[in-house]
């Protein structure tokens, strides 16, 4: 093995892997093509600004996780490391306000981040998302939703876990964080020495101790979907009831945080039992203050995107069996023409709609014949001479001597496609 190695955290994708990320692909197209949601690439950097203004100046992803780099003409780019505040760039600069809202808009791209790798979190990984933007109602919530689960149901990803919550606004959130804040320095006999440290650096981890006494405490304490203000909370309950039409279900987990910071409103996530450790498959939310953090008018918008490795490893379909070749074309020693005259006779095979392939090693007749074997091939054409060639049925075992000219309209007669 060569001393050179794929940087830590990033993986090659081979020819084995690539059946079953063509068809999340193509499932994604469908899925979020059928519900009017256009393709959109963007580029692999960005003005680092777009993602600490974006995705916020105090999260992990920005404090700790970015690639970033001079340009060397004294700009600072940033290999992006989530596709939202791309996307929301790009409907800016190119005036999709002007358009029909909302706009909707997906993609399947890779990310970069600087996390620790371990199974399910790689340095370079690939999501799909989709993003509407320009309409606030709860149907845009609750069709995102669904198109999530609509796909990782063709997919067939075992297990999957829907968790939603709300977020309120802003203003709502840093009142409660003071009620809640308030409650605890109330209680602090009731709380363990480490949540009563953090009581006022992050008074919601509370919620996440583990101890007997902290717990008893904190089941008195008031919890934030009970103060959203009544249109959040009207909105929240509109939703619920699309999913609940829909026939979706999902647990209302409070406590659902996600690592950026421009959130509100509507909050969810998909996680699988299936992956172990690493067990969220993808998620989103509303983030109606984003674009006007951009730059923009005030623009309502909600989104998610999920992992593609993390949705191929939850996935139970098996991979798919190697294909089959049509053709194989095999060389018999002797003639100096032959091989020149095979050529041609794969060439003329493939443009004809087939799949053909042409002995490339030098193998023995024998070795050419266990090869197409190996490839699954229906037809062997063996060419003896420049205008000599038997061809092989391999399923019926009938073999025919032909001119080369004649070998692909031979295949094409018998051959039902
Ligand atoms: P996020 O953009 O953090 O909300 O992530 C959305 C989804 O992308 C997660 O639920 C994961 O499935 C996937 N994801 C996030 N970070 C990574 C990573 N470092 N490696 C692999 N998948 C990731």
């Amino acid at each position: 093995m060569s001393s050179l190695q794929a940087p830590r955290g990033t993986y090659d994708v081979l020819p084995a892997d690539v059946e079953r990320r063509l068809a999340l692909e193509a499932h994604a197209a469908r899925i979020l093509g059928a519900a009017g949601y256009g393709r959109i690439e963007t580029p692999t950097f960005e003005a680092t600004e777009l993602f600490s203004r974006g995705v916020g100046e105090a999260t992990d992803i920005v404090q700790k996780e970015m690639y970033t780099f001079d340009d060397g003409g004294g700009r600072s780019l940033t290999l992006r490391p989530e596709g939202t505040a791309p996307v929301c760039r790009a409907y800016l600069e190119h005036g999709m306000h002007k358009l029909p809202q909302p706009v909707k808009l997906w993609y399947l791209e890779t990310f970069f981040r600087a996390e620790a790798p371990q199974r399910g979190r790689y340095r370079q990984f690939w999501q799909v998302g989709a993003e509407a933007i320009g309409a606030d109602g709860p149907e845009t919530d609750a069709e995102l939703i669904l198109l999530l689960a609509d796909l990782l149901a063709a997919l067939g990803v075992r297990e999957p876990r829907l968790k939603i919550s709300s977020l309120g606004t802003a203003a709502t959130r840093a009142e409660y964080r003071e009620e809640l804040a308030a409650f605890l320095h109330a209680h602090e006999d009731g709380l363990s020495p480490e949540v009563v440290a953090r009581i006022d650096l992050n008074p919601m981890r509370a919620f996440d101790a583990s101890d007997e006494r902290t717990r008893a405490t904190m089941a008195g304490a008031p919890i934030f979907l009970d103060r959203l203000a009544p249109e959040d909370a009207e909105h929240f309950a509109r939703v619920r009831e699309l999913l609940d039409d829909a026939d979706l279900s999902y647990v209302i987990d409070p406590t659902l945080v996600r690592g950026l910071d421009y959130y509100t409103r509507t909050l969810f996530e998909f996680t699988s039992d299936a992956l172990g450790a690493q067990s969220a498959l993808g998620g989103g939310g509303r983030y109606d203050g984003l674009i006007e953090m951009l730059g923009g008018n005030p623009t309502p918008a909600c989104g998610w995107a999920a992992g593609v490795e993390r949705m191929l490893m939850a996935s139970a379909q098996p991979p798919d069996a190697a294909p089959s070749s049509d053709l194989f074309v095999a060389v018999a020693p002797g003639d100096p023409a032959a091989p020149r005259a095979a050529f041609a006779i794969a060439n003329e095979a493939r443009r004809a709609g087939l799949s053909a392939q042409l002995e490339l090693a030098g193998r023995s007749l024998k070795g050419q014949l266990k090869h197409a074997d190996r490839l699954g091939a229906r037809y062997v054409a063996i060419v003896s001479a420049e205008q000599q060639a038997s061809l092989k049925n391999m399923e019926s075992g009938e073999q025919t001597e032909l001119e080369c000219a004649a070998v692909i309209a031979s295949i094409l007669r018998g051959h039902r496609l």
